[in-house]
């Protein structure tokens, strides 16, 4: 089934790029394996996915360990500071910056280790009270902040939209937050590298790629769905 549906999202991948007239090298897919076992982590790898998302820091090092080692992680989950330390090293990118003081303990992480940590930031685009991240009237104070960090680089912004009946409902908020990220490229700030927009997942990643998205976050359209016990997914 793994398969199947990967051809799936990679197929509907390079449509969305066709339309927006975009190249498809420009996208990366995610798979964001939380809650999934390592046999099914292995037979998207088999297929040639390198790129796997986790949500926590547990589940994250435990398959680290355990599966290949040119695996690229990637954290998309909130962070907590105290977790910081168990993840530095093991992630090719943190998407889920979202506070100053959480930047900071990565900052301070990553120079013990003597490490450069690549980041996005997380930014509430659509403001919902559930949500991480930062607002986007915030986030250029925040950039410039973090851009001061010698062990932390910025390489471009995350978002989460919201749950939608039809993903063209999120089409406003992908393209407000690729019009900060443009607005952002075009100030050149000093150890800013403003490459990278992590948006769309499985519900609404053709519209993301159409407005911009270099990165896609797609768990569902891969794994299956996911099972809940009580309010927490497992
Ligand atoms: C779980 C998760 C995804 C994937 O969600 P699907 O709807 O299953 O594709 C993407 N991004 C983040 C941050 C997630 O936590």
């Amino acid at each position: 089934m793994i398969l199947e549906n990967l051809e799936e999202v990679n197929k509907r991948i390079l449509c969305a790029c066709e339309k927006a007239g975009r190249d498809p090298k420009e996208v990366t897919l995610i798979a964001v394996s939380k809650t999934k076992p390592a046999s099914m982590i292995e037979e998207a790898y088999g297929a040639g996915v390198r790129d796997f998302g986790e949500n926590k820091v547990q589940e994250l090092c435990e398959k680290y360990k355990e599966l290949p080692q040119d695996i690229k992680w990637h954290m998309i989950g909130h962070l907590q500071r105290n977790k910081v330390k168990q993840i530095i090293g093991k992630t090719v990118l943190i998407h889920s910056v979202d506070s100053l003081r959480l930047a900071e303990q990565i900052e301070e992480e990553a120079g013990k280790q003597d490490l450069i940590i690549d980041i996005l930031l997380e930014i509430n685009v659509a403001e919902e009270d559930s949500k991480f991240g930062f607002k986007l009237e915030e986030a250029e104070s925040a950039i410039l902040k973090i851009a001061t960090f010698p062990h932390v680089r910025i390489k471009g912004l995350m978002t989460i939209a919201p749950f939608v009946e039809k993903s063209e409902e999120n089409r406003s908020v992908f393209k407000k937050l690729r019009q900060f990220y443009v607005d952002m490229q075009s100030k050149n700030i000093d150890n800013v590298n403003m490459s990278l927009l992590s948006m769309g997942m499985t519900g609404d990643y053709e519209v993301a790629i159409e407005e911009g998205a270099t990165l896609v976050r797609v768990g569902t359209g891969i794994f299956g769905t996911r099972y809940k016990i009580g309010e927490n997914e497992v």
